[in-house]
């Protein structure tokens, strides 16, 4: 708000009114059991329809409720926003650029992210033990509503999709989609580890990145994504 707030100009403001009918309308054409679902799906329709929008918080209150004590209401308060991420690809088996577009356009579709750059995709000799075909990767940086385990699922969601079947481990593959990075976040954990574990050592992830997000800092290793290289 604060350039609109700077310059007292309209057009930098959001039309709140617009907010008030888009609200409006939603909540009268769907019904929910939950509040909690009424403010995650109302998220999501303020994001689609105000591209400038960053963050929303919404509280969802509900007069009357069925609780047998006296109480005006219950409430949900819910904060959104988008989330800067960084996602490599790879694929070494079959119509390898179809993969990784697909996987792009797929990306692209979800009403939960956004693209807003990509790399262009390099051709990499594949290492480690396993006998195999040379590699497309890529990086794209986009934005996402989802967490980071969302964002997991949904990625190995589009593998799955891939017909990509988990048989030798790093052997060949038709798509992988790696989270590289996930806004500042650091964390570990079974499944998920972020940023990448691997991403500083790997001349694939780092020459695409580099293209996208040189100034991009790995919050671990403190370092820009040029300087690593
Ligand atoms: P790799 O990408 O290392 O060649 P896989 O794609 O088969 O191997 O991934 C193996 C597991 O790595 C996945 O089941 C996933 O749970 C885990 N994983 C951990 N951190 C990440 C991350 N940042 N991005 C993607 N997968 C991750
Ligand atoms: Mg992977």
């Amino acid at each position: 708000m604060r350039k609109a707030g700077i310059t007292d100009e309209l057009s930098l403001s959001i039309d709140y009114a617009r907010v008030c009918k888009i609200i409006n309308a939603y909540l009268k054409e769907n019904t929910f059991k939950l509040i909690e679902s009424a403010a995650e799906n109302l998220a999501l329709v303020l994001f689609a329809n105000f591209k400038e929008l960053t963050e929303v918080s919404i509280t969802v209150k509900k007069p009357w409720a069925p609780i047998g004590l006296p109480m005006n209401h219950v409430a949900v308060s819910i904060h959104r926003k988008w989330h800067r991420a960084y996602i490599a690809l790879g694929s070494n088996m079959g119509d390898k650029l179809a993969y990784l577009e697909n996987a792009v356009e797929a990306i692209k579709n979800d009403v939960s992210c956004r693209i807003i750059r990509i790399s262009d995709i390099i051709l990499t000799e594949p290492y480690g033990p396993v006998e195999q075909d040379e590699f497309m990767n890529g990086c794209i940086m986009i934005d996402t509503l989802y967490t980071p385990e969302e964002l997991l699922s949904f990625l190995q969601r589009l593998e799955k999709a891939a017909n990509r079947v988990r048989e030798v481990h790093w052997g060949p593959r038709t798509l992988d989609l790696d989270i590289l990075l996930y806004d500042d976040l650091v964390t570990d954990n079974e499944e998920l580890v972020i940023p990448h574990p691997e991403m500083h050592k790997r001349e694939f992830v780092l020459e695409p990145l580099k293209q996208i997000a040189p100034n991009v800092v790995h919050p671990v290793l403190k370092q820009r994504i040029r300087d690593l290289i």
